[in-house]
């Protein structure tokens, strides 16, 4: 059995006699001190055998194992022969420095055992280890990471020392699982992280979680910090005791976890304040203090409902600053300085209020909200209107697209990138939709009665947000119903983000709206997803080619392939294809000859009132002539 006495005995005996020879001792005492030795060695093997410790010996060069004791292989889950002698693992791996991991056998097709490699968790630990070790020939309390055979992960704590057997340089390590220390180091480690009346992490933890975002942030990502203050917290406090005010609390904690998403961390950063930290938050730093203020609102909201605590019903309010941060170069603690100076302000604003850190978001923020109580005003006061872009095919018109605009009393007439977005964000993109659909159906309905109107089909934008709403369906065919319209002359355009998500559910809903006339097209097709899982699943009529490709059509041989691409795409799924954003009768003309004849765009007009579209299509009738660009 190849072991620890074999190749120590080896040398020292070597050694010895060489020495016992030239300096001519008798045999007797040759004898003798074999004899010493055996009985040394024998002592040795009784101690590393029996140790409560593991004890393991490889060689430096190839990390073969030279011999284990049996706490060593029981603890890491071989046999002794699967070890010792052994050039490698079965079904071990190891990971390179590229962090690729390969079967530990591999290795050995390089010539380079990785035997004991196979066992640590992170290779890089053991290179970190033998370079201790070169360097000082003797290592202790080295904690790392071991890997069982059946693939378990357990900390070890190492001794190690370098020792020669038979010329060779070997390490010894006498190891110990101390999987059980760890786990409570890390449990104190979690108690003095978390505060024991919320169970939510403390400040200390928040830094902790802070500083480790602050290291590895990367791109354009964002963040907010909440700093959200419980107004008149103290006085609660006295007037109902201690109890009361930790019930309080834990009540309130609840309520602001239940405001934010799963990524997000609630932390308890000091007596009556807790700290909200936003990940991933995505788009401008605008968008990211739109996407913060949203989630503070309903903080604020959930908080301002009534509550029950020691046989009172109380009304809370908060204070809540907010700071939104991106850079790496900012500490945790400045991060929440900054958060704490916005939750100051808000307090001198008169509490029950949200405040940015900073000036300029908060003017940012508060022409959205001015924005928006602008836009539900809109929507009922007649400042809402719709206008139709013609579509043609093959030099017919034959029907529009209604796309919305804004009176704004004061800004002028507005476009909808300046306000669907807010719209969105606010929630207010479900009315705003309902209002157009509401509007295009009395449209179509009039023209109903019009003999060159009626046969035109009419589009109609639908948000993703619409789109996913439970009763959407129902509220489309009341539509229709009310202004008995019919519904094979409406056409909704959909956008892929809304098609994408539960696949099923769209199905649903678009087979039940189908099954009563109504039509579905795919706007700014080629830009998101393109996806053909999903496309032949989908019961649509039409392809919107987006206008980015017609714009670089003549120009730009990568947007002609995808255009080409669409059309071959629509053709072989039975599809109709509809090119936007056409200006030009080249673009026109190139897109016929690709295999697209339907189109929309200014070469046929811009889009138009009501009254005006009405005129280009008795004019259209008259002339055949699509080329006229009509006035807003
Ligand atoms: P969209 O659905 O892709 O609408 C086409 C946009 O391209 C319209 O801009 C239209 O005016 C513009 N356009 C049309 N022909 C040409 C052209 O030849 N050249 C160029 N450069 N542009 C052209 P608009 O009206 O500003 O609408 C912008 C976007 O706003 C729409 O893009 C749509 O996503 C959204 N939108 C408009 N109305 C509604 C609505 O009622 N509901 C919803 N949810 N979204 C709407
Ligand atoms: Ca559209
Ligand atoms: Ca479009």
């Amino acid at each position: 059995m190849p072991g620890i006495g074999g190749p120590l005995r080896g040398e020292t005996l070597g050694a010895m006699t060489d020495d016992g020879v030239q300096s001519g001792r008798s045999l007797k005492e040759l004898l003798a001190i074999e004899e010493a030795l055996r009985v040394s060695e024998q002592r040795y093997r009784v101690a590393f055998e029996t140790s409560l410790d593991a004890i393991g010996i490889t060689r430096i060069d190839d990390g073969m194992f030279v011999d284990v004791n049996r706490q060593f292989f029981t603890m890491v889950g071989y046999t002794r022969e699967e070890l010792v002698g052994q050039t490698s693992l079965q079904g071990c791996t190891w990971t390179d420095s590229e962090g690729e991991s390969h079967p530990a056998e591999f290795i050995d097709v390089t010539g380079r055992s990785t035997l004991d490699i196979g066992l640590w968790e992170d290779s890089a630990q053991r290179a970190e280890l033998m370079a201790i070790l070169r360097r000082e020939a003797v290592c202790r309390g080295f904690e790392a990471r071991f890997r069982r055979k059946n693939g378990e992960l357990f900390w070890v704590q190492l001794s190690a020392s370098v020792i020669q057997l038979d010329g060779v340089d070997c390490v010894l390590f006498v190891t110990r699982d101390i999987t059980a220390a760890k786990a409570a180091e890390e449990e104190i480690r979690n108690l003095s992280l978390y505060d024991d009346v919320t169970c939510l992490p403390n400040r200390r933890h928040l830094l902790e979680r802070l500083q480790a975002r602050q290291q590895t942030a990367m791109g354009n990502a964002k963040s907010a910090l909440l700093s959200i203050s419980l107004d008149h917290f103290r006085t609660f406090n006295d007037s109902f005791g201690g109890a009361a005010g930790e019930l309080l609390l834990r009540e309130m904690a609840r309520r602001v976890e239940t405001c934010v998403r799963e990524c997000d961390t609630v932390a308890r950063s000091g007596g009556a304040e807790f700290a909200v930290l936003l990940g991933h938050l995505c788009g401008s730093r605008e968008d990211a203090a739109g996407q913060a203020q949203e989630i503070a609102r309903r903080v604020l909201e959930r908080i301002s409902e009534p509550c029950g605590v020691a046989g009172q019903i109380c009304h809370c309010t908060a204070s809540i600053g907010i700071t939104i941060f991106q850079e790496r170069g900012l500490s945790g603690e400045q991060i929440v300085q900054q958060s704490d100076i916005a939750v100051d302000h808000a307090r001198v604003a008169g509490r029950n209020t949200i405040r940015f850190f900073a000036p300029a978001l908060q003017t940012a923020i508060s022409e959205r909200v001015a924005m928006e109580a602008d836009l539900r005003r809109a929507m009922t006061s007649n400042e809402l209107m719709l206008c139709y872009q013609p579509q043609m095919d093959r030099g017919n018109l034959t029907g529009a697209e209604a796309l919305v605009r804004w009176r704004h009393p004061t800004r002028g007439l507005l476009l909808p990138s300046a306000f669907i977005p807010v719209a969105e964000e606010a929630g207010l993109i479900v009315p705003l939709g309902e209002w157009v659909l509401e509007n295009a159906c009395r449209q179509l309905a009039r023209w109903s009665h019009s003999g060159k109107m009626r046969d035109l089909t009419l589009a109609v934008n639908i948000s993703a947000w619409q789109f996913r709403q439970p009763d959407f369906t129902e509220k489309v065919l009341d539509t229709i119903r009310r202004h008995q319209v019919d519904p094979q002359r409406l056409e909704l355009e959909l956008t892929e983000s809304s098609l994408v998500e539960d696949v099923d559910a769209v199905v649903m809903r678009m087979g039940e709206l189908k099954a009563h006339g109504l039509r579905f097209s795919v706007d700014d097709f080629g830009v998101g997803y393109s996806s053909l899982s999903y496309l032949q699943r989908l019961p649509l009529d039409k392809l919107k080619i987006d206008m980015q490709f017609v714009r670089n059509l003549l120009i730009d041989p990568g947007s002609r392939a995808i255009a080409r691409a669409i059309i071959s795409l629509s053709q072989a799924l039975g599809l109709r294809v509809i090119a936007e954003g056409v200006e030009s009768e080249q673009q026109r003309k190139h897109l016929s000859e690709l295999g697209c004849d339907a189109w929309q765009g200014f070469l046929c007009s811009q889009p138009v009132v009501a009254e005006e579209f009405e005129e280009l299509v008795a004019g259209e009738k008259a002339q055949r002539l699509p080329a006229r660009t009509g006035s807003r």
